[in-house]
């Protein structure tokens, strides 16, 4: 039986994901540091504490879905007169991140909290704030298989599918890997249509092919990135996320780090991350990341 969860990051995922376990009959403590996110959880039943520490202090499990691996870090350890969560949690603690962080981070964040006397599992998440709401997310996990086995449920209650990757930080390079794959084939996808718009090809007639061959693949088939084909892609409504840029480009920087580190010669994945990067400086940042379309076609001769 699980004691009580501290919910820590009640923002765009992370509201909605509290108000899932509570929904479930979960005993839920919510924090958050912006008040208006605090406001949207009480009033979808999830009670907050005055702060992090005090939620996590009568917590069994400490929940993280925060912006970033710097934040998770801070959070755990504690920054100026802030006492950290590791502190401030009763030993034997279980410490589930659900944010999206680097690698490194996500093995420094387990390492400092079992060195701390606590339990460690990272559980980014796929699935966007539409998954959060339905309960339908998919969580990659890492961590030990007792650990995991704790906190399954609680997974299972927000999300539909639960992978154990592997050991602490191997969710987190599940995620990295995936999601780079996303964004290079976005690129692909919304390169092959612009092509096709110049050769004469209708972008009924290249879905019908390409669909049911060997270019198939999410990016087309579900998040098609040209009005059409398929009605419920962002495309549709003039591309509001969905997924959008601003986080596209986060998570291949994240992917960048780790190519960095392990010195991985991926090409694609480094040249994805600039052109996102991009898109988002010139107005991308709350477009979906399907929208790098009208990029390329800007940017092609007239
Ligand atoms: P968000 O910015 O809406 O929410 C993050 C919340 O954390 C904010 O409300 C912020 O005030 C709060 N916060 C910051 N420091 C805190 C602290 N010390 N204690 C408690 N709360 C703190 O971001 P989001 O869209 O909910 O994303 C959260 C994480 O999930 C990110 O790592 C993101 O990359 C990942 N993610 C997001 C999506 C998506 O579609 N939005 C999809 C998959 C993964």
């Amino acid at each position: 039986e699980t004691g009580t969860i501290a919910f820590l990051g009640l923002g765009h995922m992370g509201g909605p994901m509290a108000a899932n376990l509570i929904g479930a009959g979960y005993t839920v403590i919510g924090y958050d540091p912006v008040p208006a996110a605090v406001e949207a959880a009480k009033a979808h039943g999830v009670p907050t504490a005055a702060s992090a520490a005090e939620a996590a202090g009568g917590a069994s499990v400490v929940l993280t879905m925060l912006p970033s691996g710097r934040h998770v870090l801070d959070a755990y350890r504690g920054a100026g007169e802030r006492p950290g969560l590791l502190e401030a949690a009763a030993p034997g603690t279980l410490f589930l991140d659900c944010s999206t962080i680097n690698v490194t981070e996500a093995q420094e964040a387990a390492a400092a909290a079992i060195a701390a006397g606590h339990r460690s599992v990272d559980a980014p998440v796929s699935g966007g704030v539409v998954g959060a709401e339905a309960g339908t997310l998919t969580f990659m996990v890492g961590g030990e298989d007792d650990d995991v086995a704790v906190v399954r449920p609680i997974l299972e209650t927000m999300g539909k599918r639960v992978v154990h990757c592997g050991a602490h930080g191997l969710g987190q390079a599940a995620k990295v890997c995936n999601n780079m794959i996303l964004g290079v084939s976005m690129i692909a996808v919304s390169e092959a249509f612009v092509l096709g718009e110049k050769l004469g090809l209708t972008h009924e007639a290249l879905f019908d092919v390409a669909a049911h061959a060997s270019g198939q693949c999410w990016a087309l088939t579900t998040n098609c990135p040209v009005p059409g084909p398929v009605p419920m892609s962002p495309a549709n409504r003039d591309y509001q996320p969905g997924f959008a840029g601003a986080l596209m480009a986060k998570d291949l920087r994240l992917a960048v780090n780790a190519l960095e580190h392990t010195g991985v010669a991926a090409e694609m994945g480094q040249l994805a991350s600039k052109i996102y990067d991009s898109f988002v400086e010139h107005g991308g940042a709350s477009t979906d990341f399907s929208g790098i379309i009208n990029t390329i076609r800007e940017q092609s001769e007239p």
